[in-house]
């Protein structure tokens, strides 16, 4: 097997990998560059001939999870290549674009589904997905074989969240040993604090719930671990109340989803004749002029409070409109920053590996990958469009 990074191995995001035998050829992701920094110029178009420029020469393009920077280029892949996605990252997609008006709707609705462990064969190359927790639901890595040889290729991921626990065992079963292991390394650059984890945002959301009587949380309308989180810790009396886009979110989830913990069964539609005044209340937000007004009616309210629960980023001066929308409570000191990452810390990375012994490692989705010099395998140094040959 060959493998091609066509762009990730000096970014986080945007993510293009190729891996191809000589019958066969397989793109994982064609996700969009994340928004550029105040000021930068954004990056070139990427043109992968083949696969959205050209005569269509492309078995499959995969797509690990539902984010952007992994699927936001959904619509440029030629038409006549077969896309595959996770069944319930399709359905919540879809929802996403048609709600945003966004591109990608005809692509997305052709799209073909895979199931979570079952091995798809494409040409000479299998293609297992394996599930795994990110802060989008239905994510997966792909373990990919072919000619004796086998490759993990992680996606985003992280074993730091609720559902990082059932991972060692999953790994163990369904992947084992692999010869090359592609894996993300967003957190590399990060200053080595210890991570904030899952229960670490639960214990600190609980405790806000438990002090203000109306609390507003502006998070990512497809982060679902933090959503039923939201939901699972609002007090019986108080109402756990969204919009109706949110509310069709949540039911894809609970059709899908056999776990108790996904049910979001107290979930009210907002403008449902509720009491909302007198019951109080924990509501997830977004940015839109609906629950902006709805917002602005609070913000003086002194037993009122809102969580940022994204990635502290986007205040960086990117979106002007989101700074709106939390100005009210900014200025009256009354904005919790309470958000834990999808990826993989260190210590991740370092188990994955423990439990995959792969005789290479390659990062991507990273703008540091020396850091994972000294990781227990031979590190990678490839640059985009560079071919590795595995069989070398
Ligand atoms: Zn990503
Ligand atoms: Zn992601």
């Amino acid at each position: 097997m060959e493998v091609i990074v066509h762009r990730g191995t000096r970014q986080i995001g945007g993510c293009v990998t190729e891996v191809r035998t000589a019958a066969t050829r397989i793109i994982l992701d064609f996700g969009s560059d994340l928004p550029p920094e105040p000021g930068a110029l954004g990056p070139e178009p990427l043109r992968v001939e083949g696969v959205n420029c050209g005569q269509p020469r492309c078995d499959a393009v995969l797509f690990s999870h539902y984010h952007g920077d992994h699927v936001g280029r959904i619509h440029e892949v030629l038409p006549e290549i077969p896309l595959f996605m996770g069944p319930l990252a399709q359905r919540i997609l879809l929802a996403l674009k048609k709600r945003l008006g966004s591109e990608g709707v005809s692509a997305l609705e052709r799209a073909c589904t895979f199931q979570p462990l079952k091995p798809l064969p494409i040409g000479e190359i299998t293609i297992t997905p394996i599930p795994t927790d990110h802060s989008a639901f239905d994510a997966y890595m792909f373990l990919l074989e072919a000619g004796g040889k086998r490759i993990l290729h992680t996606g985003d991921f992280r074993f730091h969240g609720f559902r990082g626990r059932g991972a060692e065992r999953l790994i163990q079963r369904y992947v084992g040993r692999v010869d090359l292991l592609i894996t993300e390394g967003t957190l590399l650059k990060g200053s080595g604090e210890a991570p904030i984890t899952e229960y670490h945002v639960q214990a600190e959301i609980a405790e806000l719930i438990r002090r203000f009587k109306y609390v507003f949380v502006l998070c990512s309308s497809t982060n679902i671990d933090r959503l039923a989180l939201l939901h699972n810790n609002t007090p019986r009396g108080r109402y756990f109340v969204c919009d109706s886009y949110q509310r069709e979110i949540f039911d894809l989830v609970k059709d899908v989803s056999r776990s108790g913990y996904y049910q979001f069964s107290r979930a009210w539609v907002y403008g449902q004749n509720l009491d909302l005044e007198k019951q109080g209340f924990v509501m997830p937000v977004r940015k839109h002029p609906f629950f902006k007004g709805i917002m602005d009616q609070y913000a003086a309210n002194p037993q009122s409070w809102l969580v940022y629960s994204m990635w502290k980023g986007y205040l960086d001066g990117r979106d002007p409109e989101l700074e709106d929308l939390i100005r009210p409570f900014a200025e009256r000191g009354k904005v919790a920053y309470v958000h834990s990452s999808g990826h993989a810390v260190l210590e991740d990375i370092r188990k994955l590996v423990e439990w995959t012994s792969p005789a290479l490692v390659l990062p991507i989705h990273t703008e540091f990958p020396q850091g994972l010099a000294g990781i227990g395998a031979e590190l990678v140094s490839l640059r985009d469009g560079e071919v590795l040959d595995l069989r070398s």
